[in-house]
């Protein structure tokens, strides 16, 4: 079965998302770790994790995706945000570990001049001092649209990354639909080649999670900005060829479409219809 689900807000808890993840056909979830600006996260609530622990296994709800705050920058010029990066992240790493063996994804940030190659040795520098090899989380790079100067625009850039992480078994790469064809590959005339090239750069057993989102805009325009799905760009027609590819099977989608619960649950009945 297909395994889909939308973003929700996490201000409630975990067992709150898992009933309303459950409420609109879903069997995955994705939310933010703390507020999207990344300052304080809410204590972790013992009873609450116990409650959504044994609610997820009675529901068949399967790994769940926490996303970094959006202003986590892991390879900012600015020494004070990476420390903050820093702090952030091995906050986060280690509540994750309250809930094992979810997936933690984050953008690997912008290099603000500094240039890719150094970003890239930031961002793994990073990682290399956070991971530790008895962690249950597996944490994702998200392909990303090539927005000013992010890092992660292309497959090359996050395979540096990866190629630099010492615990190489809990990294993984989360493919942001919209993204990848904001930052120039063609998933929409394409799929088969750019899966191909994806595993040839990286390897497609690193592909842990997708997330579906159409495009606002045009092929290769460094813009990054989600539509619903069947409104943007890329169409109804090149989800259909992604969740229904045999290599896509087994893997979690998620919707970061601009939607209300109700909204996302028309398009997991959408895509689940769709899907064989
Ligand atoms: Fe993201
Ligand atoms: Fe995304
Ligand atoms: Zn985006």
């Amino acid at each position: 079965m297909l395994k889909i689900g939308s973003h929700l807000s996490s201000l409630k808890g975990f067992l709150h998302m898992g009933k309303e993840a459950l409420s609109i056909g879903a069997n995955t979830f994705q939310f933010f770790t703390r507020n999207a600006r990344g300052s304080q996260a809410k204590a972790i609530d013992d009873r609450d994790v116990e409650m959504f622990r044994k609610f997820a296994e009675e529901n068949g709800i399967g790994i769940i995706l926490a996303h970094a705050p959006y202003t986590l920058n892991a390879c900012s010029k600015d020494e004070h945000t990476r420390k903050f990066a820093r702090m952030i992240m091995e906050d986060d790493l280690r509540r994750m570990e309250y809930l094992p063996g979810n997936y933690y994804n984050f953008h690997p940030g912008s290099h603000m001049g500094q240039g890719p190659e150094e970003g890239i040795r930031q961002i793994s520098g990073l990682l290399n001092e956070l991971l530790r090899p008895e962690q249950t989380t597996t944490v994702l790079l998200e392909t990303m649209a090539g927005k000013g100067t992010e890092v992660g625009r292309s497959f090359e850039e996050l395979r540096a990354i990866l190629d630099d992480v010492k615990q190489k078994g809990h990294m993984g790469i989360c493919l942001d639909t919209c993204h990848v064809y904001d930052a120039g590959y063609d998933i929409v005339g394409d799929l088969d080649l750019v899966l191909e090239e994806f595993d040839r750069v990286i390897g497609l057993d690193k592909l842990k999670a997708i997330h579906i989102n159409d495009s606002k805009n045009d092929f290769a325009s460094h813009k990054d900005r989600h539509e619903k799905i069947g409104h943007g760009s890329l169409g109804l027609h090149t989800f259909v060829n992604l969740i229904n590819d045999p290599r896509m099977k087994e893997l979690p989608f998620y919707l970061e479409t601009p939607n209300d619960l109700k909204g996302y649950g028309m398009e997991i009945q959408l895509l689940r219809e769709q899907s064989w």
